[in-house]
């Protein structure tokens, strides 16, 4: 008999992986948590059947979420981290020895405590001393928060169940009114391709543009993910991702990546005409 794990990615697609075990399934306060073990992508761990990270493809979306900020402004020092119960995105921040403080602020404690057990890897720097755990909304915590913060990284799931109030306007304007005024705001921003995401991804943008005056978008290549290509924001007060960027500072800092480099760094903001055509037609 064999086991595969079949996830919608639209109405009338299915992506699915064969799968060696289902290791473990719980359902939390939240959303229902499994983590299943495949040849192909290793262990891997889904919310509500909606794929979160494979051991195999992980680095990409961590690395490019952390990186393409961090590129930007070399004097970020305090951080805030909005989902991203897994780790993979503090563990790449906690490679920066200027970064001072790490707040993560995840709503579900069990996404922690399952991935400590089953992702040690991805989970490994969750110890680090200047990282501190909140298990609240996003939306909660930050409603009251002023000019703290050199960055925001909003690593939520989609817009659908606990994720939905990190794409409102309400969040995104207190992500402003949080942020200081070198800060920036980078967020997972959907799939362009398939309606379904391409729908919030226009929302969001729409949102986003309202309050900051830089906001642009950033691809790359998640094989796991619905179209297997995966869109981020970068929004700030000023900054920009392209002209305030120096590869050469960003080399020198020596820190050693599987997606991430510098010449990628300018080419991700290059998107495809239909990806411009929807960003012009946004709407919320
Ligand atoms: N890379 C992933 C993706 O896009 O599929 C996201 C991974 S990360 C595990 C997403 C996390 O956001 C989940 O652990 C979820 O519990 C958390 N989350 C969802 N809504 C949240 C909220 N309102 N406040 C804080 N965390 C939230």
């Amino acid at each position: 008999m064999e086991l595969w794990y079949t996830e919608e990615h639209s109405p009338n697609v299915r992506f699915s992986i064969k799968v060696n075990k289902h290791i473990y399934s719980a359902q939390s306060e939240y959303q229902r948590i499994d983590v299943m073990e495949a040849e192909e992508f290793g262990r891997f761990f889904t919310l509500d059947s909606l794929m979160m990270l494979t051991e195999k493809d992980e680095f990409i979306y961590h690395e490019m979420i952390t990186h393409v900020p961090m590129a930007v402004n070399p004097n970020i020092k305090n951080v805030l981290v909005i989902g991203g119960g897994d780790g993979g995105t503090v563990r790449e921040l906690t490679r920066y020895k200027q970064i001072e403080n790490i707040e993560l602020v995840e709503i579900d404690k069990l996404v922690v405590d399952v991935c400590k057990e089953y992702f040690k890897f991805t989970a490994s720097c969750l110890k680090d001393k200047r990282v501190n755990i909140y298990y609240e909304d996003g939306l909660k915590y930050i409603r009251n928060k002023n000019n703290e913060y050199d960055l925001i990284i909003v690593d939520s799931t989609d817009p659908f169940g606990p994720g939905e109030g990190l794409f409102t306007k309400e969040f995104y304007g207190c992500c402003y009114r949080a942020l200081n005024e070198n800060g920036i705001l980078v967020n997972q921003h959907e799939s362009p391709y398939y309606k379904i995401y391409s729908d919030s991804l226009q929302s969001a943008h729409a949102r986003l543009k309202a309050f900051f005056p830089i906001t642009m978008l950033y691809q790359a290549h998640i094989p796991t993910y619905p179209s297997g290509y995966w869109l981020f924001g970068f929004s700030s007060k000023g900054l920009n991702p392209i002209k305030d960027f120096d590869a050469k500072r960003w080399n020198n800092l020596l820190i050693e990546t599987k997606y991430y480099n510098t010449n990628l760094h300018v080419g991700c903001f290059q998107l495809p005409t239909y990806v411009n055509k929807l960003l012009e037609n946004s709407y919320e």
